[in-house]
């Protein structure tokens, strides 16, 4: 439904966005999907079977923390974890979109982290409950500038890095996931129909662990880009 934006009761709330790197310009963000379980040895860590089919989750599009922000350490845990990811962001979507058509609707890739109340999300699967509280919180998105596909290409390898305060916490390749992202665009869109502005973070390679106020967190996905975040104290 649309409707003329002088008949909102409220002030409508602001578009999220994503710089694009070297520009002026800015990504609407629409929807922010997830992948879980997309690299074997992260589902190892988590103590998952490797043979099971990855699954989607979302967060909230103002969960998006741009790069150089800071993010204020979050309630209700004493567990919260970083998972470096490469974001996909789409330019165009549909429904049932074959493997061999899902590169063309990318506009381009960037560098988030999934952070996750980790104590809480195992809290929550353990009851069969969703994840939304260890998952979709506040801040829990941050996200750097895109690089569009017409500038990069599409990396189907590249190593994908996360230091915190300079140590080396993850590091993988991004031609360990399981699921590629022309699979993952594929096997979203028979669950939902995807549009322009839908970002999707791909899953995390290993060494997944806790993080606190003070932190600094520098990410880079080779020939993608780099974020830097640093934790915060609680608000
Ligand atoms: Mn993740």
């Amino acid at each position: 439904m649309s409707t003329d934006t002088q008949n909102y009761v409220i002030s409508p709330p602001p578009q999220p966005v994503l710089a694009v790197a070297g520009t002026d310009k800015v990504f609407p963000v629409r929807r922010l999907w997830c992948v879980g379980r997309n690299y074997v040895e992260h589902i190892k860590e988590m103590g998952q079977d490797v043979r099971e089919p990855p699954f989607f989750f979302a967060k909230p599009a103002d969960a998006i923390v741009p790069d150089g922000g800071t993010v204020p350490y979050p309630s209700l845990t004493k567990d919260m974890h970083h998972e470096v990811e490469l974001v996909v962001a789409l330019k165009s979507g549909g429904r049932n979109i074959p493997v061999a058509r899902a590169l063309d609707c990318i506009y381009g890739y960037g560098v988030g982290i999934d952070l996750t109340r980790r104590d809480l999300q195992i809290a929550s699967r353990d009851i069969k409950r969703p994840w939304e509280i260890g998952k979709a919180f506040d801040h829990s998105a941050p996200c750097g500038a895109l690089k569009p596909a017409a500038a990069i290409g599409h990396p189907a390898k590249g190593r994908i890095v996360l230091k915190v305060n300079g140590k080396v916490r993850q590091d993988g390749d991004l031609n360990q996931m399981i699921w590629n992202v022309p699979e993952v665009i594929s096997k979203l869109s028979e669950m939902v129909e995807l549009a322009p502005g839908d970002i999707i973070m791909t899953g995390t390679p290993s060494g997944v662990a806790a993080i606190v106020a003070g932190d600094k967190i520098e990410c880079e996905v080779e020939g993608v880009g780099t974020l830097n975040v640093t934790i915060g104290p609680p608000l």
